[in-house]
């Protein structure tokens, strides 16, 4: 799907929430004379030396353009520093010695594998033997009376040369000189010629445009953009390179920030939403007739969701909150504020399973209520699933649920005002931005609520999801307790065993979630069939086992999950497909196979799976962690129960690349910023941004032109930012 496309099926338009109401044209044009030099778009090959073959070699690293070569930042520098005359050379120091060659000779020793290539070399306070071990070739490339940079140590007589540079036959003291940079490679493209490549370039730093305002960099005293880029690549001192690297890291994440919360105020000037009236009736009712009082995180978000349900604004709202804080009945009451004005909701899952479980609490929680409700299987026969379509198309269903299906295959619906996405973080990006849901003629976009389970540290919520707005749930229920979590070694094992007998003797109910596999489902399901057959014949004999897998036809998962809720199944072995939105209060034991192979994110959801009911529950760990990593996050479960805190554990253990694996992919890609590190400088950019997002005309006044056009450049083809 292009950015501003919009699809027209069963007379819906589909607009994206990242395209469709942001207009490009809301801003008005670079100029041109803050461009950065055009030279930056000139392909490698107008660089001597480089032809087709070595210009593909580079696109491997990402090497395009010229302007590529500029940003490809060296992972760290050498230190060549230390520039000595041969008469102050020091026994075993390192230094850098600039000389010229007197004669050169290959020598052999006697052992066969080594060759050394000497020479006398000198300036102007001596002479010196300069050794070279095993680099035949240079006997012939040195040349009496030509200059070298030799960089290394002196003892026994001879200077080691490490690293040298014949000067005057390329840039001069390019590899040996100074703090030298050291750059990402690949085995065609050096780092001696990046290097080279680098020093060509060198002169376009200098033109870079800067794309942050004058009067913020002046304030924050940062480096210009030519200082900063020219000193990432050659620093004088290290204060100069930590400098530039502070005001780089700054600028990625202040365009990010700004970009998101643009894109935030341009939503809050939209007024096409669908402006429903007070709280009703209907969902008054609901409330009252809930076993529970709501928390008073729960009433809170509710009533930030009503007011903005209340408004012609579109809302975008994110509701973050604990594995079990119960979110669900704020999505219901969310969904009964749309059906009691006579509008339809939809409840998206990002499972079929999961869709189906909402789906059934939803028939029990609305049991009584005026409310028609519907799930959008994938298993409906075709002229069922086409009843049910109509239906929906007429407006006989207030409530539909389903999979990520309900707005890709083009559902329409005659009057959607709200959309609830739960587990927000298994959905892709892509189906994030999907959430606008137009009715054709311009109609009234949906309000929509973000549902995610999985706490994320607030650096991250402000990188993902920096354009919506946020409510917490902090508090649990009254009378949860801690969910009791052990790691247990092999050894203990039938002990492990025992004690679930015992919960199950009383009438509770246990998961045994098996080992992760990832080579293909067929094999993970054969495993989970193997382990129940394994424990059904001894540990659990004589106790009522199950099995869910993905494998298993939609309709047997479903009997499996039934089963397993109303108390016939026991014991349910299983995978990860039960990680989220799965509620059976009376489980109180997850047992985890091999629980080392499982992220921190994924550990906390499975945990989450019990402890949801008034019975004491716990978890038990198995596995041998083999890595630090897997030692500390099997540690940080054991002590942790607070999912916010634990994802800040996770981020500072994994780093935000690995936080959510391949499934999280919406992260941006940030080149020099990590989160986990750059926490203040993230606040700090955020903060800024704000101030110049919502002052005057925010990014669209003309003295913004390069900061849109560097936002557009860094960020531009990812959709997800939407327009800028
Ligand atoms: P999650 O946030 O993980 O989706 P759920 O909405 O499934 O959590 O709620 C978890 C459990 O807590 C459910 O059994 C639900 O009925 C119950 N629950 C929700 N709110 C309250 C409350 N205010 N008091 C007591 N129990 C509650
Ligand atoms: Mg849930």
């Amino acid at each position: 799907m292009q950015e501003g496309e919009a699809i027209t099926k069963h007379g819906c338009t589909v607009a994206f929430a990242g395209s469709g109401p942001l207009q490009p044209a809301k801003l008005p044009p670079t100029s041109k004379a803050c461009f950065n030099p055009p030279r930056l778009a000139e392909p490698l090959t107008v660089l001597p030396g480089v032809g087709p073959a070595t210009a593909g070699a580079a696109g491997k690293l990402g090497l395009a353009v010229l302007g590529d070569l500029l940003f490809h930042y060296p992972f760290r520098h050498e230190d060549f520093t230390s520039r000595k005359k041969i008469g102050e050379l020091k026994y075993g120091e390192e230094a850098t010695v600039a000389a010229s060659v007197e004669r050169v000779a290959l020598a052999r020793t006697r052992r066969r594998s080594l060759h050394l290539v000497r020479a006398v070399v000198r300036d102007e306070t001596g002479y010196m033997q300069a050794v070279w071990f095993n680099q035949d070739y240079l006997a012939e490339l040195l040349r009496p009376g030509e200059s070298l940079l030799l960089r290394g140590s002196y003892g026994a007589g001879a200077f080691k040369v490490r690293e040298h540079e014949i000067l005057g036959r390329g840039e001069a003291g390019l590899h040996t000189t100074g703090y030298v940079p050291v750059y990402a490679t690949t085995e065609r493209i050096t780092v001696k010629r990046l290097r080279g490549w680098l020093a060509r370039v060198r002169p376009l730093m200098a033109q870079l445009a800067d794309p942050l305002p004058a009067p913020l960099r002046a304030e924050l005293r940062l480096p210009s953009k030519a200082d900063a880029v020219l000193a990432m690549h050659f620093p004088r001192t290290p204060a100069d390179f930590r400098q530039a690297e502070r005001r780089l890291v700054f600028e990625e994440l202040f365009l990010l920030q700004a970009a998101l919360l643009w894109r935030r105020r341009q939503f809050a000037a939209l007024q096409n939403g669908v402006k429903l009236g007070p709280v009703g009736e209907l969902t008054k009712s609901f409330i009252r007739a809930l076993p529970f009082n709501l928390t008073k995180d729960q009433k809170r978000v509710c009533s930030e969701i009503s007011a903005d349900l209340q408004s012609p604004r579109p809302m975008q709202r994110l509701l973050q909150a604990d594995v079990g804080a119960g979110k669900t009945v704020v999505a219901l009451y969310t969904m009964l504020r749309a059906a009691e004005s006579g509008r339809q909701a939809a409840l998206m899952a990002p499972t079929e399973v999961l869709a189906e479980q909402h789906f059934f609490s939803l028939e029990r929680m609305l049991a009584g209520l005026p409310v028609r409700i519907a799930f959008l299987s994938s298993r409906l026969k075709a002229a069922e699933r086409r009843r049910l379509l109509d239906r929906i198309a007429s407006g006989e269903v207030d409530i539909v649920a389903g999979t990520h299906a309900l707005i890709q295959e083009g559902v329409s619906f005659v009057s959607l005002a709200v959309v609830v996405v739960d587990e927000q973080h298994r959905f892709g990006v892509s189906q994030r931005e999907n959430l606008a849901v137009k009715p054709g003629g311009g109609g009234p976009v949906p309000h929509a609520l973000h549902m995610t389970a999985t706490p994320i540290p607030r650096s991250l919520a402000l990188t993902l999801y920096g354009d919506l707005e946020t409510s917490v749930i902090r508090s649990l229920p009254a009378g949860r307790r801690k969910v009791g979590t052990w790691q247990v070694p092999e050894a203990k094992r039938a002990a492990a065993y025992r004690f679930i007998r015992r919960q199950l003797d009383e009438g509770r109910q246990c998961y045994v979630v098996c080992p992760l596999i990832e080579e293909s489902d067929t094999v993970q399901a054969r495993a989970v069939e193997t382990e129940a057959a394994r424990l059904k014949g001894s540990e659990f004999s004589g106790y009522r086992l199950g099995v869910l897998h993905g494998q298993m036809p939609p309709a047997q998962k479903q009997r499996a999950m039934q089963l397993f809720a109303s108390g016939v199944i026991q014991v349910l072995v299983t995978t990860t497909v039960i990680e989220v939105g799965v509620d059976v209060p009376n489980a109180s034991v997850m047992m985890i196979e091999e629980a080392d192979r499982f992220g921190l994110a994924q550990l906390h959801q499975l945990r989450g799976r019990v402890g949801r009911g008034s019975h004491k529950s716990y978890c038990l760990l198995f596995g041998d962690p083999k890595t630090e990593q897997a030692r500390r996050r099997l540690a940080a479960m054991e002590s942790a129960a607070d999912g916010f805190a634990l994802a800040d554990l996770d981020l500072q253990i994994r780093g935000e690349g690995q936080l959510f694996g391949e499934r999280q992919s919406g992260l941006p890609d940030l080149k020099l910023a990590r989160l986990a590190r750059d926490q203040e400088v993230l606040a700090l950019a955020r903060r800024k941004a704000g101030a110049l997002v919502g002052a005057g005309r925010g990014l669209a006044g003309p003295e913004h032109a390069l900061l849109r056009d560097e936002i557009k450049r860094v960020f531009g083809d990812v959709g997800r930012l939407g327009r800028v």
